[in-house]
């Protein structure tokens, strides 16, 4: 005899982060993880170091400050707030709190993995819808639903494919699905889009009583180390979160560096701005070299390079070069790089490489 887990639970195929070193090779340039171009913001990165000397303390187990800032600078009543340790956390929570044994989530096929993952440790089962060209099909979204799906999952825009759903979409989804169905709308790279026809969620939570939305400061705000994600809830979900959370799941320096970033004047904007320039400048250089990109609403480009071992051998030709972007087998895009968006010194990197590889 021996201890065995939950048979679900070996059914999950741990999440493989974003490769950050390369041997042999000194310089790196990081591009596997999205984690926005500028590093955090000079204000977080002050309220951190201020904060060790109060390390011994715990952290405000409400998280006010955190939340009252959220809400002021999004316009959301912070009561309707829930902070996680990352964004991450909160997905979890949700889905064990919503989903577990005998219940289905439906999620599209190329759909962010820890939605997955969590929820095999649930034991829910996953049934992942068919894309059309790489974008959710609402349709097929909705005609996955069965009696046992308690929770669907949407990433608008999404990671890895950058693709994403305008309003209308979404609201039509939400309509199609049954009150019982609780649909979580993951927003992490919301702050990037520029599209009109977007909303981050907050409307779709307020006008229903079971959706979610949740949002990240791993992104453009720089702070994936920290570990500050939140989601935007009714009432009574709030209530369920609140139940389920640990009372200190989020630490005292991650609350403190957030409520900064939040206040550092113009950070939002020049990073948006920044991503809008390059990613199409990117883009068209990539394009110019002769490779297919999908388009992104992200802080990120999907390259196809038409086969798995061309996207090897140009993966390889940019690790020789320091450049580490991240491998897409694992989303079932064998034949696609996923490549964040730097600063302009890091993106001409990315360009000069990919050109010199594909004429080479
Ligand atoms: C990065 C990412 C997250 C996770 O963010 P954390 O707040 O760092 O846990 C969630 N969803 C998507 C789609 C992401 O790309």
């Amino acid at each position: 005899m021996t201890v065995m887990p939950r048979p679900s639970i070996l059914s999950v195929e741990p999440y493989v982060g974003g490769e950050s070193k390369i041997p042999g090779v000194n310089r790196i340039v990081k591009l596997s993880s999205n984690e926005g171009a500028f590093g955090p913001p000079p204000g977080a990165i002050e309220a951190i170091r201020a904060m060790a000397a109060e390390a011994h303390r715990y952290p405000d187990g409400s998280g006010k400050a955190i939340r009252e800032a959220i809400g002021a600078r999004f316009g959301l009543d912070p009561a309707r707030i829930v902070v996680g340790n990352g964004s991450d956390e909160l997905l979890a929570l949700i889905i064990l709190a919503y989903g577990g044994e005998g219940t289905d989530i439906v999620m599209s096929a190329h759909g962010f993995l820890m939605y997955e993952i969590t929820g095999r440790w649930a034991g829910c089962q996953i049934i992942k819808v068919p894309e059309k060209n790489l974008t959710t099909d609402v349709d097929g979204m909705l005609a996955a639903v069965g009696p046992r799906t308690r929770l669907v999952f949407l990433a608008n825009p999404n990671n890895p494919t950058g693709s994403i759903l305008p309003q209308s979409e979404v609201d039509r989804l939400r309509a199609g699905l049954r009150e019982d169905i609780l649909l979580v709308l993951d927003s992490a790279y919301a702050e990037y889009v520029t599209r009109p026809d977007y909303d981050a969620g907050a409307k779709l939570v307020d006008a229903s009583g079971n959706t979610v939305m949740t949002r990240t400061f791993s992104k453009i705000f720089g702070m994936g180390g920290m570990r500050l994600g939140w989601a935007y809830a009714p009432a009574p979900i709030v209530d369920v979160l609140s139940r389920v959370r640990g009372p200190f799941n989020v630490n005292a320096a991650a609350m403190a560096a957030g409520v900064a970033a939040l206040a550092e004047k113009g950070w939002i904007e020049k990073s948006v701005a920044h991503n809008t320039e390059w990613r199409a400048k990117v883009t068209a250089g990539l394009e110019a070299a002769g490779i297919k990109v999908w388009p992104s609403e992200g802080n990120f480009l999907l390259a196809d390079f038409g086969t798995a071992a061309k996207a090897k051998a140009a993966d390889d030709a940019m690790k020789s070069r320091g450049l580490i972007v991240r491998a897409m087998g694992g989303y079932g895009l064998g034949s696609c790089l996923r490549i964040s968006i730097g600063t302009a010194e890091e993106c001409t990197m990315v360009i000069e490489a990919l050109t010199a590889f594909m004429h080479g």
